[in-house]
């Protein structure tokens, strides 16, 4: 059973932990391994032996220069966090993560579970590019797992989730004439979509004089948590895109001075 989810790592500083993680997803049936500017020599001796069989996954591993463009075809996106942030998302335990990654495949979305850097995790900006955030529960007074062993746990659960539901295919649970409920919502916006739409948003406010040029972090990703939270269409997205069009300023004042 291959599971086509892509396993993002961001600025890794360990190249064991991107071997160890390449040895933890073939074990799981995953394959695809994006590595976003690694703070590492890669390829390199080390995380070939850390992969032991798996140096498929690292020869076919590939890099990236930022997350936007490693996840820029995906429409559901999972970021991993081993503590609460200052903007809270929605945060699932990792079962729950698992059935809604597999809900995205069905759907016909590519999805991404993106994991951070050893010391830090992922900043804020990261993890506001993801829908929803997942956190593995651990001893809250020693929370963060090894990243590879982070990678291990998340590739575990979408493994058995996966298996549950070829089960239930081969029993005919899922086979009735009503569809399930995920495989009839159309496709979700992709993040580079999203993104255009992020950065279409923020002209037109900026313009507007709602949004400062620069400050005002936590205010624009509070921004992006309302959109994340509305898992938005392809559809849709053009709808608010159109609605922006018609106020900015310029088109505003072309159409008042023809009427
Ligand atoms: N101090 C960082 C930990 C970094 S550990 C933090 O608080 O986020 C490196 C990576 O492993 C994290 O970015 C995350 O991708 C993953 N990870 C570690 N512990 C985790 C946990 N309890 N839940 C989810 N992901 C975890």
């Amino acid at each position: 059973m291959q599971i086509p989810v892509r396993i993002v790592l961001v600025e890794t500083t360990h190249p064991g932990n991107i071997g160890a993680a390449a040895r933890a997803m073939k074990t799981m049936g995953l394959y695809d391994l994006a590595l976003v500017r690694p703070r590492c020599a890669f390829p390199s001796d080390e995380a070939t032996a850390r992969a032991t069989g798996a140096t498929d996954i690292l020869e076919n591993a590939r890099v990236y220069d930022s997350l936007p463009e490693a996840i820029a075809d995906c429409g559901f996106v999972v970021g991993t966090s081993a503590r609460e942030r200052a903007v809270e998302w929605p945060t699932l335990p990792p079962r729950d993560c698992a059935a809604q990654v597999l809900d995205a495949l069905d759907a016909g979305n590519r999805a991404a579970i993106v994991f951070g850097p050893e010391k830090y995790g992922l900043t804020n900006e990261a993890l506001a590019r993801c829908a929803v955030h997942v956190r593995i529960p651990t001893n809250p007074e020693f929370s963060s797992l090894n990243l590879a062993m982070a990678v291990q746990l998340l590739c575990y659960e979408l493994r058995l989730a996966a298996l549950d539901r070829a089960r239930a295919d081969e029993r005919g649970e899922t086979s009735g004439t009503e569809p399930q409920p995920s495989r009839v919502r159309p496709r979700l916006a992709t993040v580079a979509e999203l993104d255009h739409f992020y950065d279409h948003l923020d002209r037109v406010l900026v313009e507007s004089g709602f949004l400062r040029a620069d400050h005002q972090r936590q205010l624009r990703l509070k921004l992006r948590r309302i959109f994340q939270r509305a898992a938005l269409d392809k559809n849709e997205v053009d709808i608010l895109r159109g609605v922006l069009t018609s106020l900015e300023p310029s088109r505003y004042r072309v159409e008042r001075s023809e009427s």
